[in-house]
């Protein structure tokens, strides 16, 4: 009970390190933050489930594992940020000038505590940033791409969205990425909903595998990590390209068609949405990306189509 209830409310018991495994064995580290916006708790859940597990699996860990709580003030409080979003604003830039605006000692501490686990590192360094969503909608993964990236981000058996890191500035793990960390950010569904931390676990269990921190074949929870991933994306593409950003002003009047998930197909000269220029259709069979039914935002949605890597 008291973990379902949890997942709405502030976790008043949350620190900076939810937990830290180190195996007998060296090889890669694995750092996952959960959190990062206060109001999305359910990464938290799934990061203490899964180090409980690992704790059991010790001898059979090659590398570190370390799960760090993202914005944990606004955590305790249940919101999603105090100041602003800690999901912004990641540059060496912004780093060297940070006041003591509450963001900015969380983003200074958390910081310090990446490279920490970095400077401890005796291996390769992939960083896993849990989020969930407001709508309801299938996991999905946003990475940067390259090599490396590939390797560690496609075994995710949910759909990838390639490309769309270049629509959103200053992300966390964008930041990491560039500064050498192999890395993705994963929604894992919406906010309250007890399925969203049964997902974030079992991508962290995938990506536990991916990075070479456990062995599929000793550890059960990775088979099973994927058969329910898979399960979840249904008919939508293992990859997803995304083509362009329908940027939105107040004075547009865009109104989003109803009835559209966080990803979600759409036919050739579908209905999308209106504005003050009348209708808006899908220019070719594709998939509507994150839809905006709020008031507030300059994303009207991003359109995509399958890519032909997935
Ligand atoms: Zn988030």
């Amino acid at each position: 009970m008291d973990e379902a209830r949890g997942v709405t409310v502030g976790l008043a018991d949350v620190s900076r390190e939810l937990g830290r495994v180190a195996g007998p064995t060296a090889g890669p580290t694995l750092i996952a933050v959960a959190g990062v916006h206060g109001n999305e708790p359910g990464g938290v859940h799934a990061a203490r489930r899964v180090l409980g597990r690992l704790d059991e699996l010790r001898g059979a860990l090659r590398g570190e594992v370390v799960m760090l709580a993202g914005n944990v003030e606004a955590l305790r409080q249940g919101r999603r940020y105090l100041a602003r979003d800690l999901n912004r604003r990641w540059s060496d830039e912004a780093l060297a000038h940070l006041t003591d605006a509450p963001e900015d000692v969380e983003q200074g501490d958390l910081t310090r505590a990446i490279e920490a686990a970095v400077a401890r590192a005796r291996g390769e360094v992939f960083l896993v940033d849990l989020h969930t969503t407001s709508a309801p909608g299938v996991p999905f993964v946003i990475f940067g791409d390259g090599e490396r990236q590939r390797r560690f981000v496609f075994a995710l058996p949910v759909p990838l969205l390639l490309g769309l890191v270049a629509h959103i500035d200053g992300t966390l793990a964008e930041y990491w990425r560039r500064r050498g960390l192999v890395t993705f950010a994963i929604e894992g569904g919406q906010h309250d909903d007890p399925r969203s931390v049964d997902n974030l676990a079992a991508a962290l269990w995938v990506a536990l595998a991916s990075a070479g921190n456990v062995a599929p074949s000793a550890t059960p929870e990775c088979d099973d990590a994927m058969r329910l991933l898979d399960g979840r994306r249904g008919a939508l593409p293992r990859v997803i390209e995304v083509l362009a950003r329908r940027a939105i002003t107040a004075d547009d009047r865009f109104v989003m068609e109803p009835g559209f998930a966080n990803l979600a197909p759409a036919r050739a000269g579908q209905l999308l949405a209106r504005d003050r220029g009348g209708e808006i259709r899908a220019p070719h069979d594709g998939v509507v990306i994150l839809p905006l039914y709020q008031a507030l935002g300059s994303d009207g949605y991003f359109w995509g189509r399958a890519h032909p890597s997935g």
